[in-house]
Order: C-alpha cells, then structure tokens, then sequence
C-alpha cells in the first residue's frame, strides 16, 4: 500500500477535524518566505561586526512541524580558532540591533543555551537567535525527515501542540514540556507500535544523520531518503487517542528513557542525565535529556494528569473539540 493522500486516514469525524486543525494552522509559504527574508537581512546587519558569521533557521520555521504562529528560531554560527563566549556575542547584538531599524524589544535570557529574544517589527514575528548551537540544526532536519515520512506526522503533531498548549503543559520556562521534548515524544510512541509508522531514520541512514557533518551539508543529507512505507495504517483519530493513551497508562515514567535515536525506550541507568529526573527524553545526537526543564513533581503529576483526562474524555466524545476547543484556536 502506498497511499498518498491524508484522507486515506482521515475518514471518521475525529480525523476529519484533526486534518482540517492542520490545514488551518499550518505554517504557509509565505510565512517561511518573510522569515527567510529577516534571516538574510540580519545575517547582513550581523556581518558588520562579525564578517564570517553565518545565520540559519532551525526549529518548526524549517522542520515542517511549524504553525503560522509558531517563532523563528536562529542560530548564529561563528567559527574561529577562539570558542566565543554566548553571552559576550549577544550583548553585543543586542547594541548593534539597537541601531537596526526594524527590530524591536531585545531581551537576553541567560538560559543554558543563552538567547537573544527579539520582534521583527513590520510583522510582530518573534526570533529566538542562539550562538553556535549547531546541533540544533542537526535536529532540524532530522525532525524535519521524520515529519514527511508519512503523511500522517505533520498533522498529528501539530495538533498535539496544539493540544498541549491549550493546557499550559507546553512551556519550558514555567517547568512543562519543550515543544521539541514533545515532538520527539510522539515519535517515539509512533516508532514503538506493533507495526510502526516510523523507523528509527538514525539507524537505517546513519550517512545522511552523522553527528559530525559539516552545518552546510547537513541540509543535503535527508534528501536522499527514500519514502518510509509502513504496515500501519492507523487512522489520525486513532493514533492521537493511542499516543494519549499510551503516556496515561503504558509508558513507565519512572524507570525508562525515551531514545528516538534507537526506537525504543531504554531503562534509566544511574548517570547524572537520568537520575532523579521526573521524565528522560534523550536528545539524539547529543544524549542529554531534553526534558530536565520538568523538575517539580507538581508539574510532573500535572502532565500526567492531562494526558490521563484527555485520554477519558477523547475515548468517550470521540471529538476533537472535548479536549481542544478548534474555533477558537483556528
Ligand atoms: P514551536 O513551534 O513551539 O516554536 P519548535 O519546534 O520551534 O516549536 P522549540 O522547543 O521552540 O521547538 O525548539 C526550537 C528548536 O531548538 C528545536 O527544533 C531544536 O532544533 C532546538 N532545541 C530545543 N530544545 C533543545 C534541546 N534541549 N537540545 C537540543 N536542541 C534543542
Ligand atoms: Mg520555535
């Protein structure tokens, strides 16, 4: 079976509106276009103070997960024989986005990964710019492979966003899930059914993934991926109430560790990234944990709670709308 159109899986009403979120939210050409037209003009602002910096755009602008609400993320990247110090370049921007007119309300956060948060001012558009945190433009495109291995990734992720921050369990500045740490959830569920509907693209294209590519190539690499074809043909419906079901009542928070990387979940061992850490998502090119943001058991249960609520009433209503409300998020 090689079926090539969504409403292959999109034939009862859950999936129907599960497909109809997608096209109405996600990210349009013309959206990419004007993030790509920020990107070129402030790579050129930028290189006035750093004549060999080069900007690229990671994250949902790029990985084909990205709603037309959803920020641009970027990442500078400056070689030299001197590693730079994050905090040093971006204080710097942020004086010379003081005497660029189209930006507006620089905000550095000294986070682990520091970042320079800004709005592009014609469109309100907001950027996050990092410095030299290359590998997330490996995962870019890896994510970015996985979401058009099948037609059914792009919308059913996009709707557990949706979902999820709807329910105030998506942000990772106030302890919940990263957006990234939740997309690589659902591909692990999707990855772990009886018939999967991914593989692990790591391990069955390791050229095309290899940590060490050079940032420029690393675009190339997926392009010669042929088309994943799975046994499953679950309906949309049915995987957004499997993958609910699946962190209610299966997954085994406590002592396992979801690894894309390999298909499967692994128990936790005794290292540092694992212990003592409520949820363990390893990070597949760097295997540290994407999830250490959820570190207060209270935030924790609340996840889990969602997921346990949204699974009862899903599996009772069999509409999206009693665990999403479409119009007023549309
Ligand atoms: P949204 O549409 O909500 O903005 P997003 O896909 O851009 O979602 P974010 O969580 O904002 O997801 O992360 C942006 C990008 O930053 C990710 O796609 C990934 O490339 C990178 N990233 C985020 N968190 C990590 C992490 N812990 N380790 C490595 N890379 C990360
Ligand atoms: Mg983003």
């Amino acid at each position: 079976v090689s079926p090539n159109s969504i409403e292959t899986y999109a034939k009862d009403k859950l999936s129907v509106q599960m497909v109809e979120l997608f096209e109405a939210c996600q990210q349009q050409m013309s959206d990419l276009t004007w993030k790509e037209r920020c990107r070129a003009q402030l790579q050129q602002d930028i290189q006035r103070v750093y004549a060999a910096a080069r900007l690229y755009l990671t994250g949902s602008s790029m990985n084909g997960l990205g709603c037309r609400s959803s920020d641009a993320d970027l990442c500078l990247v400056l070689r030299g024989k001197k590693t730079p110090n994050p905090i040093h370049v971006l204080t710097a921007l942020q004086r010379l986005f003081q005497s660029v007119s189209y930006v507006d309300r620089t905000q550095l956060i000294r986070a682990k990964v520091p970042i320079l948060r800004f709005k592009d001012k014609d469109s309100n558009l907001e950027f996050d710019l990092n410095i030299n945190n290359t590998v997330g433009i490996r995962n870019t495109f890896l994510l970015r492979s996985y979401a058009y291995a099948d037609l059914r990734i792009r919308p059913m992720i996009l709707v557990i966003k949706k979902w999820a921050r709807h329910h105030q369990i998506n942000d990772a500045s106030k302890g919940t899930l990263s957006s990234y740490t939740l997309v690589l959830m659902v591909l692990h569920y999707l990855q772990t059914r009886h018939e999967p509907v991914l593989p692990s693209l790591q391990r069955d294209h390791p050229d095309c993934f290899h940590p060490f590519l050079d940032v420029d190539v690393i675009p190339e690499g997926p392009k010669h991926i042929p088309p994943y074809v799975s046994r499953n043909q679950s309906s949309l419906g049915e995987l957004l109430l499997g993958f609910l079901k699946y962190y209610a009542t299966d997954f085994r928070w406590d002592n396992m560790v979801i690894s894309v990387r390999e298909a499967r979940a692994f128990p936790k061992t005794n290292s540092k990234e694992w212990r003592n850490k409520y949820i363990c998502v390893e990070e597949p090119f760097e295997r540290n944990n994407v999830a250490r943001a959820v570190h207060e058991k209270i935030k924790f249960n609340a996840i889990k709670a969602q997921f346990a609520e949204s699974f009862r009433i899903l599996r009772e209503r069999k509409d999206l709308n009693s665990i999403l409300p479409v119009r007023a998020i549309i």
